[in-house]
């Protein structure tokens, strides 16, 4: 049995074989995610060794004091919270085998094909296309092995797409069933033809994310991801995980969005009043407390898929994200307000730590729209986990090419 012991045990062995003092950064990934060592609760050969998620700490613990590197988790977070989970849980066995690596080791981005212009709340509205290259609408996946699909249609918001060598889509595969019903979720090459990207820019000035125009892109059948027509149920997976991702991250006391405001307030002393400093210890104890409740998540998460609850930890996150960078910016009144760079960046990730407040302030206003906006997560958390009457929903049995658009 694989305890914490034998995690050690192996992780000696690995550092012992590759010392990241004198290993290169990239073959001392691979060499961890070959080990099992890379996600512990991930299969073995496939970067773990089958046991409980919980113990990845005793790994990351031993790996961090022994100054090993990283994967960069925030660079490939889509990557790593989205698309890997539900490859593991939908993939094929060569489609494992093939992207599961290179995605773990950051050596392949990722980003997430799925909202449209017309489908961003209503995803399963969406109206990007997938035909077959013999083109039939292809609705059992029976004999379906081999040949192309043709996917035509517009993608929007979409993070990373510009670092992105690989992306998870859904697409409509057949337009004469109910929305939910004909969608198709796949494996895109961001370097086929016809995939164009062109940046998008934001409240911040920067373009971490952009619309995606895919014009008569092949994509071979052995990179559907689950059954024709299976695309919502598999992308449930994507987009719960998602939440998690988003809300539940693991930060030390203070790692979030309240740390620097913290660190303001103990240093600028000259800065404090009373209301900011009753509205600053609410601000720290419900931080303290999603903190600590996504850490309990994670423990509930060791055996499998995420529930519902992943929805209130993004609203949480939100929410706070956002009463904290705005009393930030009133703690530092006239200086919180200035924001010098409005250069059109790249952003290789979203990092909220190390830049000023006005970035902090304008970037926290997107965290109520990624991943679901606070509306629809609330919408979820009263139907899915408090059992409250659903909204009517009228389009439920109506073919999608009939719908109103
Ligand atoms: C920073 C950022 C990064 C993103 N990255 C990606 C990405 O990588 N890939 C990707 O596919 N998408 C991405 N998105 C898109 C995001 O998922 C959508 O913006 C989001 O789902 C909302 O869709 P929409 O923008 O079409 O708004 P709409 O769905 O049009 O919503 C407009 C307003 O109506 C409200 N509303 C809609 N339906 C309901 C309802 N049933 N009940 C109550 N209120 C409702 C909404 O809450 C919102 O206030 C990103 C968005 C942001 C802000």
């Amino acid at each position: 049995m694989t305890d914490a012991g034998e995690l050690r045990r192996r992780t000696a062995e690995l550092l012992a074989a590759h010392p990241p003092a004198t290993t290169d950064r990239l073959d001392f990934l691979r060499a961890r995610f070959d080990a099992g060592l890379a996600w512990v609760h991930y299969p073995e050969g496939l970067g773990g060794l089958g046991v409980p998620r919980a113990l990845q700490a005793v790994v990351d613990a031993e790996l961090a004091a022994a100054g090993a590197p990283d994967n960069d988790p925030r660079r490939i977070g889509i990557g790593l919270g989205m698309a890997a989970p539900t490859i593991l849980r939908y993939g094929t066995d060569e489609q494992k085998s093939r992207f599961l690596r290179p995605l773990w080791t950051g050596e392949e981005v990722w980003c997430q094909l799925f909202s449209e212009p017309g489908a961003g709340s209503d995803l399963a509205a969406l109206g990007t296309r997938a035909v077959r290259e013999d083109g039939g609408t292809a609705r059992s996946s029976e004999a379906e092995s081999g040949g192309s699909w043709v996917v035509n249609g517009q993608k929007v918001w979409t993070s990373s797409a510009h670092l992105a060598r690989w992306a998870i889509l859904i697409a409509r595969t057949d337009p004469d069933v109910p929305k939910h019903a004909g969608i198709t979720y796949f494996i895109c090459d961001m370097s086929d033809p016809g995939v164009e990207v062109r940046p998008l820019r934001q409240i911040t000035g920067e373009a971490e994310f952009n619309e995606v125009f895919l014009t008569d892109v092949r994509i071979p059948d052995a990179r559907r991801l689950g059954e024709t027509g299976d695309g919502w149920r598999v992308a449930q997976t994507t987009l719960m995980n998602e939440r998690v991702s988003i809300g539940g991250m693991r930060l030390p006391r203070e790692g979030g969005m309240i740390g620097p405001v913290a660190k303001t307030w103990r240093e600028r002393p000259e800065l404090r009043t009373h209301d900011l400093h009753q509205r600053l210890l609410k601000l720290w104890v419900e931080s303290e407390v999603s903190r600590l409740t996504a850490e309990r998540l994670r423990q509930q998460l060791v055996a499998g898929q995420p529930g519902y609850e992943g929805s209130g930890m993004k609203l949480a996150f939100a929410r706070l994200n956002q009463e904290i960078s705005g009393l930030e910016v009133e703690l530092r009144g006239e200086e919180g307000l200035l924001y010098d760079d409005w250069t059109m960046r790249r952003p290789e990730l979203v990092d909220f730590t190390g830049r000023d407040a006005g970035y902090r302030y304008l970037r926290a206003k997107g965290n109520s729209i990624e991943g679901g906006t606070s509306e629809v997560l609330l919408n979820i958390v009263a139907e899915r986990v408090l059992g409250l009457p659903a909204e009517p929903r009228t389009d439920k049995d109506v073919a999608w090419k009939d719908l109103a658009r």
